[in-house]
């Protein structure tokens, strides 16, 4: 079917996540018609490189053999398997006993869930359930961190920290509070890291004081801000907010959305961090996007404790697609890629892509370069002493996304001007290279349009 039949039907009928639809509308859908390795064709044949692995997901590359191939095998082998029932699957074994072993410390259990909202909100119900069990059901309180971002369910979203995620939905709930970030290039009490450290810890004090220690279920935490604009803590942030929530008997998740699965280096950024959270969620290069599917690690306490806690009842939590064999076959052949590989090969690409961005740092254009492995950003400006973002009304993001794509190259281009880059894992340092060189181009178009400067 020709480009733009397919602008028109997309245009009558389908629902876009996270867009204004009238102004999707009047732009039209880019259609996205194969890929390959990091590179996409679009529907008139103009090939990109993927700066940004779909949505930060495709970790793995596109048509990956062993993937498709897992994929299919189970498609006809067996297409669907219940875990109601007492029923189960191999692949959702044999992955949930694999992803166990390379999870940090006893975080031995694995519930599976679709995606990452999904599995944010399962979090938000057994830790409920968890304070039910222990007869401390008043533990009620919720606590995430500004700019953060956890999904967009109806409890999820509100410890979602963007704007946008709460306008005429009803949250945050009054059980969902925030502190501030660690944001570093525009924190208020400057940006050396242990000073923000010991910020983010008294805000998290004064807040657990606020609402009391006694009434707080639990903190959530991204090991790197994603959607918030790719905001990395200083090291040692979310080792010194998990000490304070331990001291205070309140339960640790750590969003791994994201940074799961090699993002930033390791399987988990967690054990980077140095901690055992309670909780950690995961979803994206899990199955590298192929096929939908996230996940909850529960520590043994945490499992335990439900487990007991209900004795013979039947926990009422469950969906249809929980352990879905294929999203488990994808999720088998992902970690053989990753334990074969795929990790290193995203250490030194990342290595490659931050030397890249830090050589465009002295660009009139670049206030900040940031990133860990390969989740990194550039945040523009217009006046560098000032850090003078990007006037909102020119709608800066979209012409930079859209420069870009004329320039071969899909990044995120965030409204405050910052860029973001997620490629995927298996990118060549030629492929980095390319991305680095078609971002300089558009930084310098970008310098050239006095709208946005
Ligand atoms: N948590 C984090 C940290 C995320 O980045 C995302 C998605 N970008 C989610 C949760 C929600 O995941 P999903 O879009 O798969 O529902």
């Amino acid at each position: 079917m020709r480009a733009n039949s397919l602008v028109e039907l997309d245009r009558a009928h389908l629902v876009h996540p996270l867009a204004s639809y009238r102004g999707h509308e009047a732009a039209g859908v880019r259609v996205l018609s194969s890929a390959k390795g990091a590179t996409v064709t679009d529907a008139e044949g103009r090939e990109l490189l993927d700066g940004f692995a779909g949505l930060w997901c495709v970790n793995a590359g596109y048509a990956q053999q062993s993937l498709i191939d897992a994929a299919t095998k189970q498609l006809s082998q067996l297409a669907y398997a219940t875990g109601y029932f007492g029923l189960g699957s191999e692949p959702a074994i044999r992955l949930a006993a694999r992803l166990a072993e390379h999870a940090p410390g006893d975080l031995n259990h694995v519930y599976f869930t679709l995606g990452g909202s999904d599995a944010v909100d399962s979090t938000i119900r057994f830790i409920r359930y968890y304070h039910h069990a222990i007869g401390k059901p008043e533990k009620d309180q919720f606590i995430s961190v500004e700019s953060g971002y956890h999904g967009s369910s109806t409890s999820g979203a509100g410890l979602t920290a963007l704007p946008v995620f709460h306008t005429g939905f009803g949250v945050p709930h009054d059980w969902q509070h925030k502190i501030p970030s660690h944001y570093a290039y525009r924190n208020p009490v400057g940006s050396d890291g242990e000073t923000i450290i010991a910020a983010s810890v008294a805000s998290l004090r004064a807040k657990i004081a606020e609402l009391g220690a006694e009434r707080v279920a639990a903190f959530y935490a991204e090991p790197i801000q994603g959607s918030g604009g790719v905001l990395v803590p200083p090291a040692g942030w979310m080792k010194a907010m998990h000490a304070v929530c331990k001291e205070h008997d309140i339960l640790f998740v750590a969003d791994e959305v994201i940074t799961g699965f090699g993002r930033t280096g390791p399987l988990f950024a967690s054990a980077e961090d140095g901690i055992v959270p309670d909780f950690i969620t995961a979803a994206k290069g899990m199955t590298s996007g192929y096929v939908p599917m996230g996940a909850v690690f529960l520590s043994d306490r945490i499992y335990d404790t439900i487990a007991d806690g209900a004795g013979d009842a039947p926990i009422g939590h469950g969906q249809t697609y929980s352990g879905h064999p294929v999203s488990a076959a994808v999720g088998l052949a992902c970690l053989d890629l990753y334990e074969n590989g795929l990790l290193d090969n995203g250490r030194m690409a990342g290595n490659r892509l931050l030397e890249g961005l830090y050589s465009l740092a002295d660009h009139p254009l670049v206030g900040d370069v940031r990133g860990r492995g390969m989740l990194a950003a550039i945040e523009l400006v217009t006046d560098k002493e000032r850090k003078t973002p990007l006037p909102a009304e020119a709608d800066a993001g979209r012409r930079i996304f859209d420069r870009a794509w004329a320039n071969g190259l899909i990044i995120r281009a965030f409204n405050q001007g910052i860029l973001g880059y997620a490629p995927p894992l298996c990118c060549t340092e030629e492929e980095i290279d390319t991305i680095i060189d078609r971002t300089r181009m558009t930084l310098d178009q970008t310098l050239e349009d006095k709208d946005v400067r």
